[in-house]
C-alpha cells in the first residue's frame, strides 16, 4: 500500500482542489461568521469553525443511486443542510444560504497556495497532463477559470456533480481516466484527504500520494508536504 509512485509511468496527474490547490481566503469560519452577522447574529468565530468542521465532515451524501451518488441538486441541499446547522440562529436561512452559496462561487474568495505556480510549471515541463479533480459542485469551473495561476494550467478538470459519483467512488477515477484519456495506471492521484484522494484511487488502480502540508497526521501513506516536492521525488528517482 505504501508504495512510491512509479514515474516512468505517470503520464497524467489527478489533483484535488480544496486543500490541495486552492483555500478560501477568508475562511470558511470568517465568511460564516460575517454571513451571521449581517444578520444581527453575533457568534464566536472558533465555535463556528468547530461547527463547520464537525458538519462538514459527518455529511453523508447519498444520492438517487446511493452512498457516494450525487448531482447539482444533491450537493445544493447538502450544503442548505451544512449552513443551517452551522449557524441555527439566523432568522433569515434562505438569505444566508443564498449569499454564501455566490460567495463560495466567485474566484475572488479563493486562492492558490504559493507552491501551486511553480508545480504546475515543473509538471507541464514534464509533459504530464494535468486533472483537477475534485467534490465541488460545478461552480468550481468559474473558480479555477478566474485563478490565473489555476486556468492556463488544467487539461481536464472532473467534478463529482458533474460525473454523477464524488470521490472516493471508483466511478469518479474511471470519469478522470476518460477525460485524460488514459489507464488508471498511468495517472498519479494527489490531495489532502486519505480516503478521498489517496485510498479511493488506489482501490480504483491509480497510484497515489496524501499531500500533507504541515505533515501533521502520522500515517504510512507515501506522501509529501507540498506540491513542489512532488516533482523533487521525480527528479530524486530519474
Ligand atoms: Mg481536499
Amino acid at each position: 500500500m505504501s508504495k512510491q509512485p512509479n514515474w516512468d509511468l505517470i503520464a497524467g496527474i489527478v489533483l484535488d482542489a480544496v486543500g490541495t490547490l486552492i483555500k478560501p481566503v477568508p475562511s470558511v469560519a470568517d465568511a460564516y461568521t460575517e454571513a451571521a452577522r449581517r444578520q444581527g447574529v453575533e457568534l464566536n468565530r472558533d465555535e463556528v469553525r468547530a461547527r463547520f468542521n464537525r458538519h462538514f465532515q459527518s455529511d453523508e451524501v447519498r444520492g438517487d443511486r446511493g452512498i457516494h451518488s450525487t448531482d447539482e441538486a444533491t450537493e445544493l441541499w447538502r450544503w442548505r443542510r451544512i449552513i443551517t446547522k452551522v449557524l441555527p440562529e439566523i432568522p433569515d436561512p434562505q438569505t444566508t444560504f443564498a449569499e454564501l452559496w455566490d460567495h463560495f462561487g466567485r474566484p475572488e474568495s479563493w486562492q492558490c497556495f504559493p507552491d501551486v505556480a511553480p508545480a504546475l510549471r515543473a509538471i507541464h515541463e514534464a509533459g504530464i497532463a494535468v486533472c483537477v479533480g475534485s467534490n465541488f459542485d460545478s461552480r468550481l469551473r468559474r473558480v479555477v477559470m478566474g485563478l490565473p495561476d489555476l486556468s492556463w494550467a488544467v487539461d481536464a478538470l472532473v467534478i463529482s456533480s458533474e460525473v454523477g459519483f464524488r470521490k472516493p467512488h471508483a466511478s469518479f477515477f474511471e470519469a478522470v481516466c476518460q477525460r485524460l484519456g488514459l489507464p488508471a495506471w498511468q495517472i498519479l492521484c494527489v490531495g489532502d484527504d486519505l480516503e478521498n484522494d489517496v485510498r479511493g484511487a488506489m482501490r480504483a488502480g491509480l497510484s497515489a500520494l496524501l499531500l500533507d502540508r504541515g505533515a501533521e497526521r502520522p500515517h504510512d501513506f507515501p506522501h509529501v508536504p507540498d506540491l513542489t516536492a512532488l516533482l523533487d521525488s521525480r527528479l530524486a528517482e530519474a
